[in-house]
């Protein structure tokens, strides 16, 4: 089915009808689900042709050719329209999406960095039948979202119709022995929303049946949205025996602790009986940290770190006045550090960690080609560990949490679908704290909550801590 108001030979959708103000095809699902209609009842209204949906296009990927990373826009690159309703493969689901959420990975699509996710989409296209309809010229992206399920494929067991959810990114075809093991190492593994189409920054996602988790009861659609990509990836770098395997009493150092991962990160440390020492940038995320119950907070910028003289050369005396500064504060060199800045941190944190100690890692922000001196790591028996989201039974316990009130959503702002160019916008700029979320059908923030009790009892002013901040 073509997309509507598609460019002639593309196949894409037109950016100029892409105001964000076309109908809502979603509009009769949405009335719906507000007035809290049934499974059966979800059943019997007819699939619209069409949905809204945030997209980058296959025709614009040299748009930013020849710019610095930081001057790439994605308020230029991410456009909101109606692209066609893809036909359900029988072990996914359609979920009407009530809100969604901002992650880095929709940053790299929109800034077509480090590759344009367009060559994900087509070697996914050649997989199968099913693949096949990904490789478009369209990429819809966006791997968190919460909603409700429409539609079920004829071999789906677990979830139906009516079923209030929050979905998690790890996109795994189980038909291979590699998944069965961790099915993060599964050799055709995929990000959904980021090396797949139909993600959730939309009115509709397509998600496997394994990607589906229950909401969480007591939390907003927005609320509930923000978490499973970033509280999964914590949980399996810290918690998980994949991971870290933090004990209580570790210390453990905590790059980017108000940001997005670092949010969930110096919760498990907290709630697992350890110490965070929480790294960031401003005063007012200091105190951010402060009030999440996080004592030990360094701000970069006021320590003014350098830890790379020049391009070329590290200084190490930076990375001992680091250590420091952390001794300073808790007594002791960290037993665990929480890596992702990459380029410009890796060096002084394979110095941080103490004798035993891991560095667990699942990204490069400022450069993935990260240099530290080896004598550090091998006389000290350090580890560098490789971690990637999680699997679905680490997505599962870390949702889990989150139901459980044990986990609260850092979720900072909320920006309409129509302004998702603005609100990748924002966090490409480390403009923001913990998470931006963003509302796909829910019409207002604050709806959605089914368990009014529990969220008085784990506390509005806990649940809405980043809110707060973010004014
Ligand atoms: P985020 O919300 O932007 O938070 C990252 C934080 O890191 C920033 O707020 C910033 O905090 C800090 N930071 C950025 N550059 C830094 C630098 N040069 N030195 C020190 N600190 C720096 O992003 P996120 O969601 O936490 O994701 C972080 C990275 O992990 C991204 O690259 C993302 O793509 C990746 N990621 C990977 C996985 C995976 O499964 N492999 C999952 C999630 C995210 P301050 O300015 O306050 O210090």
């Amino acid at each position: 089915m073509a997309p509507r108001g598609a460019i002639k030979g593309t196949g894409a959708p037109d950016p100029v009808a892409a105001s964000g103000l076309s109908s809502l095809p979603m509009q009769e699902f949405l009335s719906a689900i507000q007035a809290g209609a049934s499974g059966d009842e979800l059943s019997a209204i007819p699939l619209p042709d069409s949905y809204r949906a945030a997209f980058v296009r296959r025709d614009e990927v040299g748009v930013f050719d020849g710019l610095a990373s930081e001057d790439k826009d994605p308020r230029k690159s991410l456009h909101v329209s109606d692209v066609a309703v893809p036909e359900l493969a029988p072990d996914e689901a359609y979920v009407a999406v009530m809100a969604s959420a901002i992650n880095f990975n929709t940053v790299w699509t929109s800034i077509f960095e480090p590759l344009p996710t367009f060559g994900f989409l087509d070697r996914l296209g050649k997989e199968s039948k099913w693949g096949k309809r990904h490789a478009l010229d369209y990429h819809v992206v966006g791997s968190d979202a919460s909603g409700v399920v429409l539609r079920t494929g004829s071999a789906v067991r677990l979830w139906k119709p009516g079923d209030r959810v929050t979905v998690h990114c790890n996109y795994v075809d189980d038909q291979s022995p590699s998944a069965h093991d961790d099915s993060i190492l599964a050799d055709n593994e995929r990000i959904w929303g980021f090396e797949t189409n139909f993600g959730g920054l939309a009115d509709l996602a397509v998600v496997k049946a394994n990607q589906l988790m229950p909401k969480p009861r007591h939390l907003t659609w927005e609320e509930a949205a923000a978490n499973a990509l970033c509280n999964s990836t914590s949980y399996r770098m810290l918690v998980s025996k994949n991971g870290a395997r933090m004990k209580q009493g570790d210390k453990v150092l905590v790059w980017g602790a108000s940001g997005g991962l670092g949010a969930y990160a110096v919760q498990y440390v907290l709630n697992g009986g350890g110490t965070p020492v929480g790294v960031v940038s401003s005063p007012s995320k200091v105190e951010l940290l402060h009030d999440l119950g996080v004592e030990a907070v360094i701000d970069r910028k006021v320590a003014n770190y350098h830890f790379w003289k020049d391009e070329h050369t590290q200084d190490e005396s930076e990375w001992r006045r680091l250590g420091k500064d952390i001794r300073a504060l808790v007594g002791d060199d960290v037993d665990i550090v929480f890596e992702h800045p990459g380029r410009q941190t890796m060096g002084a944190s394979v110095f941080a960690a103490k004798r035993g100690g891991i560095i667990v890692t699942c990204a490069a922000t400022s450069g993935y080609m990260i240099e530290y001196d080896n004598r550090h790591l091998w006389m000290k028996l350090k580890t560098i560990k490789g971690s990637h989201f999680a699997n679905y039974r680490e997505a599962w316990d870390a949702n889990r949490l989150v139901c459980e009130g044990k986990i609260l959503p850092p979720l900072s702002a909320v920006y309409p679908l129509t302004q998702v160019g603005e609100a990748a916008s924002k966090v490409h700029k480390n403009l923001h704290e913990g998470k931006i979320g963003v509302l796909c059908l829910a019409p207002e923030e604050g709806l959605g909550i089914d368990d009014p009790e529990l969220r008085a009892r784990v506390g509005e002013d806990r649940i809405t801590l980043f809110r707060r901040h973010g004014g």
